[in-house]
């Protein structure tokens, strides 16, 4: 899925003006508290979860919800405006970008960032799934411990 975005040290976003268009399409519709959600995540370098993002919007809209925010983070999630990471052991997090990529993922905070890396494909190449079995996607994560957590 190619769209088009704006390249911001290295980061892609989509402006606010991308999101109303990707609402407009899917029949969602911007609201001051579903802009404040996506201008949140797109001034962030790590992936929050829903908690943060709440912690954080609500210095802006004092009066939204938890409940609030996580219905338009899936609003936007449904509309592709955002992308969701979960995992079987943690919070799902909030991803401004939609595109294939990879991450770095702190094992004692549990926060995610972007990782810059050339797509893995020669590394790939060498990675043979067991007989029969159809790859349809992959993650690719490096697993550690982010300055703070090394203290
Ligand atoms: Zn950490
Ligand atoms: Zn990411």
């Amino acid at each position: 899925m190619k769209r088009t975005v704006q390249e911001s040290g290295g980061k892609r976003k989509a402006g606010l003006e991308e999101l109303r268009r990707r609402l407009d399409e899917r029949g969602g519709h911007m609201t001051r508290q579903r802009a404040a959600v996506y201008d949140y995540l797109s001034g962030v370098e790590h992936h929050p979860t829903a908690e943060e993002v709440f912690l954080n919007v609500k210095r802006r809209i004092p009066k939204i919800s938890l409940a609030t925010v996580y219905k338009n983070l899936e609003a936007l999630v449904a509309c592709e405006a955002i992308s969701k990471l979960t995992y079987g052991d943690g919070s799902a997090r909030y991803d401004i970008r939609t595109d294939h990529h990879y991450h770095t993922r702190c094992l004692g905070c549990g926060r995610m960032w972007d990782l810059e890396a050339a797509r893995g494909k020669s590394a790939l190449e060498q990675i043979k799934p067991q007989p029969g079995f159809a790859v349809s996607d992959f993650r690719l994560e490096l697993l550690g411990h982010c300055e703070d957590c090394r203290g």
